[in-house]
């Protein structure tokens, strides 16, 4: 193949990288802007609503010679705020429908962040073990995404096997949930391009965040999904990934294998500090990450949470509630 950049450029895609202020994103993230049948532009993601991310996409935008203003439609992968930031200010300039799975519509459209649900996280968190001031961090993040994104106030479903035509390609969208409940990417198959936002990142694990979506108990598996997600994407015949964060890249089967052998080491020491006893995940958090700050703790225990699933599915291990508190048990055979 020739250079990622010229060969996305054949299929009429630019990938304009903006700044995102928090680390564990893994890098800068991928606005893609693509060319529409009949003109005009199509956005891929639409970056974060920082005055860096703002500068950065019309930076790129200047660099194409192109503007906002000729965006027809604005795609966002997932509800997080490097993703959909931008794309309330890109619809005001533009026009555009902004389209997305609607099962992270509550995210870009603000509600997902209310008194109410902030109270589930509150009663969820600590059934888990985890302590009070957990929900303050949590309180304070929330309030960080609504300086970062404002909230829109339609958006248009997508879902799996919607198909997408542009001027050079088309493309399906697949459901991959997992790093988010509505996560989807885009499968140009013809070409062979995967785009996989924060599906698949070359070198970050994908955070599968805790989502109650509203409820009191989450019916969001995150890591289980991202698993049965990651195994989808594996057999996609791709020859090139172009993610949510950092340069497009090849080779993903084993970029996939990595991770989950990653994650089933993660698994086997759960299981290990579990032949203690009976313990909280908030209790197992900082026993699988000791060297974490407590700043991280809502990442923690997400990811805590994701793996003991993971075991709860395989059977290893179980939960009971206790006093109020879910702790999980080892059974099967040692
Ligand atoms: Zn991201
Ligand atoms: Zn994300």
């Amino acid at each position: 193949m020739s250079e990622p950049a010229s060969f996305l450029a054949q299929l009429g895609v630019h990938r304009v990288p903006v700044p995102v202020p928090f680390p564990e994103a893994g890098g800068p993230a991928n606005v893609y802007v693509i060319e529409e049948d009949g003109g005009g532009l199509a956005l891929f993601d639409a970056g974060i609503g920082t005055r860096e991310g703002r500068e950065a996409l019309l930076a790129g935008f200047r660099a194409l010679g192109r503007s906002l203003g000729e965006v027809r439609r604005i795609f966002v992968s997932h509800g997080h705020i490097d993703h959909y930031g931008y794309a309330r200010a890109a619809q005001e300039e533009s026009g555009a429908p902004v389209y997305a799975h609607p099962r992270d519509h509550d995210k870009l459209l603000g509600r997902d962040r209310s008194g109410p649900r902030l109270q589930l996280y509150a009663a969820y968190l600590e059934r888990l073990g985890a302590p009070r001031d957990l929900l303050e961090h949590v309180r304070v993040h929330w309030q960080d995404v609504r300086r970062m994104a404002r909230p829109l106030e339609q958006v248009e479903p997508i879902g799996e096997g919607t198909r997408l035509r542009f001027a050079r390609f088309s493309a399906e969208v697949l459901h991959l949930p997992g790093h988010t409940p509505g996560l989807v990417c885009l499968w140009a198959k013809d070409a062979g391009v995967l785009f996989s936002d924060d599906h698949l990142l070359e070198r970050v694990s994908p955070n599968p965040l805790l989502d109650l979506e509203g409820r009191p108990e989450p019916i969001h598996r995150a890591l289980s999904e991202y698993v049965q997600s990651a195994r989808r994407a594996r057999e996609l015949p791709a020859r090139l990934i172009a993610p949510g964060h950092g340069e497009p890249f090849t080779g993903h089967a084993e970029v996939i294998d990595r991770l989950l052998s990653f994650y089933e080491k993660r698994q086997a020491r759960i299981l290990e500090l579990l032949a203690d006893g009976p313990q909280t995940p908030a209790q197992l958090a900082p026993r699988v990450f000791p060297h974490a700050r407590p700043s991280q703790l809502y990442l923690t225990l997400s990811e805590v949470m994701g793996n003991l699933e993971v075991l709860e599915d395989r059977g290893n291990v179980r939960r009971e509630e206790r006093n109020g508190r879910i702790v999980f048990l080892r059974q099967g055979p040692a």
